[in-house]
């Protein structure tokens, strides 16, 4: 198996979103490649799993992935997750327009307590929006346009993905690894 558990200390992906928005299952299609329905277990305080990708021109490299905990009191110590960040993934529902405003609050937070993160284009830490779900998109779901205009605002990347489908996850990491790269 490529997922393992030890201490790394390089390439850390922080995944942040509210609860229930896929974050586990996004993660769990990544990096071991199966997707269950009705998980049941919530996620409690934060975890990772290590994996070996590669960007887009082979480069080989490692990631170690953060899940966490949406509930409000992560909010206040997330903090100690995501300031050695590489990158962090902003995860919403797709079909859930409060997942959208909740991802704008875990967002304030991070720019708010990583000056690497703040005045637009983050300095060094890697951005992404995720729009989870996209399997279940329907008329009334969050404009994509939307998820788009804030990603370019923070000079993120925005992909839409489906855990269960098993569509953008990996476009989603391999993004992730290829700006990285390029930053470092
Ligand atoms: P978390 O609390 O953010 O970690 O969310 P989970 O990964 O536990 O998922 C919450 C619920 O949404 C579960 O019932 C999942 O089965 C469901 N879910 C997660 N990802 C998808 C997806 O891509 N498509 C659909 N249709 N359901 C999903
Ligand atoms: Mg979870």
């Amino acid at each position: 198996s490529n997922t393992r558990y030890h201490s790394y200390s390089g390439g850390q992906v922080v995944v942040l979103g509210d609860s229930h928005v896929g974050k586990t299952s996004l993660v769990t299609r990544f990096a071991e490649g199966y997707y269950r329905e009705n998980s049941r277990e919530p996620t409690v305080g934060a975890f990772f799993v290590t994996k070996r990708i590669q960007s887009s021109d082979g480069t080989p490299t490692k990631v170690q992935i953060w899940d966490t905990a949406g509930q409000e009191s992560f909010h206040q110590i997330a903090s100690m997750f995501y300031k050695n960040a590489a990158a962090i993934i902003f995860c919403y529902d797709v079909t859930s327009r409060e997942s959208f405003d909740g991802m704008r609050r875990w967002l304030d937070g991070v720019r708010s307590a990583t000056p690497r993160s703040g005045g637009g284009k983050s300095d060094g830490m890697v951005l992404a929006i995720a729009g989870l779900k996209s399997d279940l998109l329907t008329y009334d779901s969050v404009p994509e346009a939307e998820a788009s205009a804030l990603a370019d605002a923070l000079g993120a990347i925005h992909v839409p993905t489906s855990a269960k489908a098993d569509v953008g996850v990996d476009e989603l990491f391999r993004g992730l690894a290829d700006m990285v790269l390029m930053n470092s």
